[in-house]
């Protein structure tokens, strides 16, 4: 609950600031009596409030409770929704699960909508090249930990893109929130687990998570 509630601070300072453009465009709109002028910006604010808010209870609406799970029942659960977005989207899906009869102590819903950010993050980064665009995931065990890779041949980051990762709210996007990743961090975090990404710029982005297996 730690991490949400240091998010939640964060997001409604977010929320502020395109409050205060809509406010100011509202009232200009009214002094020039040109609403049109306006209309597209005031719109595309309220769209990004929206989205923020969206990303946000996307995972803190969630309960918190958790449950001994197999990882791999987890990740086969995920397929058809993946495929369905990847067809849409002109992807192609794979995935290459390593087989465990070992469990992970986690919130499934949780780890869902990770493994669903971390999808539309790729997603986003094909834009619309028409490349032979992929995303794989991919999973193996080490060290008594469950690593899942999620990998693809999207634009990738350049530096300095890579040195502001993970800070709430950057975003190169137009509409982005820029709370996709340090939500998924967070969460993984807190599931005793880690989180990195790796990209190279024009090649592709690696997301590597791990959660710890129950072995007792
Ligand atoms: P948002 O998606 O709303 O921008 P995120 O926190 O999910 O916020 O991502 C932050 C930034 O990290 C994105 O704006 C993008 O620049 C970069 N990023 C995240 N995932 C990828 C990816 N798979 N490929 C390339 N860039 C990515
Ligand atoms: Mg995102």
């Amino acid at each position: 609950m730690e991490a949400v509630s240091h998010i939640a601070a964060g997001v409604a300072h977010e929320l502020r600031n395109p409050l205060s453009v809509i406010k100011g465009f509202l009232q200009l709109a009214q002094l020039t009596n040109d609403f049109q002028k306006y209309y597209d910006t005031i719109l595309a604010e309220l769209n990004r409030m929206n989205a923020i808010i969206e990303d946000f209870l996307s995972v803190s609406r969630r309960k918190m409770d958790r449950k001994l799970q197999s990882p791999v029942q987890i990740m086969k659960s995920l397929v058809e929704i993946m495929k369905a977005e990847c067809l849409l989207h002109d992807v192609e899906f794979a995935m290459n699960l390593k087989e465990t009869a070992l469990l992970i102590n986690v919130n499934e819903s949780i780890i869902k909508q990770i493994m669903l950010n971390l999808l539309r993050n790729s997603i986003e980064a094909f834009g619309k090249s028409n490349q032979n665009r992929k995303f794989k995931i991919t999973t193996a065990i080490c060290d008594n930990e469950y690593f899942i890779l999620v990998k693809d041949n999207g634009k990738g980051m350049p530096e300095e893109v890579l040195k502001q990762l993970g800070k709430p709210f950057f975003t190169t996007k137009e509409s982005g929130t820029g709370i996709g990743i340090p939500l998924c961090k967070k969460m993984i975090e807190d599931h005793g687990g880690t989180f990195k990404i790796e990209s190279t710029f024009n090649v592709g982005t690696t997301v590597i998570l791990s959660l710890p297996l129950i072995t007792t």
